[in-house]
């Protein structure tokens, strides 16, 4: 089997990288019972909690893939990622900040609190008012269908489709996402049919993806917007520094903060139990785990993503020196008490 994931410089094999992960599942698992099922749509509350799986796509060698990581569920939130970078390449940054600020928010994936009182953008295009602002945007020019195509290609899975139950268990229970649409219509946000642009969003949430097809996906984005096999370009550099950055500061709802000193790694959250994570240069990664924290992200997900980030040394700010710093003779903790 060929190498596949370096820790530090050393470049582990196969082998060692799936034990490795082996070890990180059987850590996660433990954290199922701790969390939820999303039952506020109500299909989505037929999930089978302690399904737990991922699949690691490195940048060069094998995937790592275990337990359900071919498994069908709704993309959810994540699908807000497909829709940026597709706002991105069709309009450009300019544009799509015109209709939503690039600001972490404090509050909930569902909150039109501050929207409402002191904000005329969404904070972000990774919360639900920031992408129903980019719905209403993006109907302008693609159709669903259109979408479709797209995500199927980033996702390297031709299987993906609407779940039609998902979708229609969403739009009867739509309230306030049907809210946040009509407020950003009276805020001028949303200039086109508020209605297309809530169906929109919400049969972009409704796609059926895989932990696997997760993986493709976050393995071009690792690899700056290029297939590592073909060379294919299927992003700009511009449209992945800027998913990245948000991914990094606002994928993770009211939980971005925590998760990016425990786990470091640009990751978007669904509500379906997907998670997306982006180890750049190095990996792309899916996750499936329906089990949701309160603050509606996978909760085994999260703790498998922080062991193997601890690990792999994925963090984006791990320090390459780190090793060394730790050595006795450079503790700091040491010197305080000479
Ligand atoms: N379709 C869900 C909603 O709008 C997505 C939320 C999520 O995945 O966090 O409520």
């Amino acid at each position: 089997m060929p190498n596949t994931l370096h820790v530090d410089y050393e470049l582990k094999t196969y082998d060692e990288s799936m034990k490795i992960v082996e070890e990180a599942m059987e850590v996660a698992r433990q954290e199922i019972p701790k969390g939820v099922v999303a039952d506020y749509i109500p299909e989505l509350g037929k999930a089978d909690p302690n399904q737990l799986g991922i699949c690691i796509y490195p940048l060069q060698g094998e995937k790592i893939e275990l337990g359900d990581y071919k498994t069908r569920f709704t993309i959810q939130s994540i699908s807000k990622i497909i829709s940026l970078c597709v706002a991105l390449e069709l309009f450009g940054a300019n544009k799509l900040f015109e209709i939503v600020e690039a600001e972490p928010s404090g509050e909930a994936f569902n909150s039109l609190v501050e929207l409402d009182l002191n904000s005329n953008k969404p904070y972000n295009p990774l919360i639900n008012s920031g992408a129903i602002a980019v719905a209403g945007l993006l109907i302008e020019e693609v159709s669903f269908h259109d979408m479709l195509r797209f995500s199927r290609e980033l996702c390297d899975d031709k299987e993906i489709a609407l779940n039609r139950k998902v979708y229609e268990s969403e739009m009867s229970t739509c309230s306030r996402n049907r809210a946040i649409a009509y407020l950003l219509e009276s805020k001028n946000i949303i200039n086109s049919d508020v209605e297309d642009a809530l169906r929109f969003y919400t049969k972009m949430c409704s796609l059926d993806v895989t932990a696997e097809s997760l993986a493709n996906f976050a393995n071009r984005i690792a690899n700056d917007g290029v297939g590592n096999i073909t060379g294919k370009r299927y992003l700009s550099s511009e449209t992945v520094r800027i998913v990245k950055t948000l991914m990094l500061t606002c994928g993770m709802y009211d939980g971005s903060g925590t998760y990016a000193v425990e786990v470091g790694i640009p990751t978007k959250s669904g509500v379906g139990g997907g998670l997306l994570a982006v180890s750049d240069k190095r990996a792309g990664i899916g996750v499936f785990g329906p089990s949701l924290d309160p603050k509606g992200n996978s909760i085994a997900g999260c703790r498998l993503l922080k062991e193997i980030s601890n690990k792999l040394r994925l963090s984006l700010f791990f320090d390459t020196d780190y090793l060394k710093a730790t050595r006795k003779d450079y503790s700091l903790n040491q010197k305080l008490h000479e």
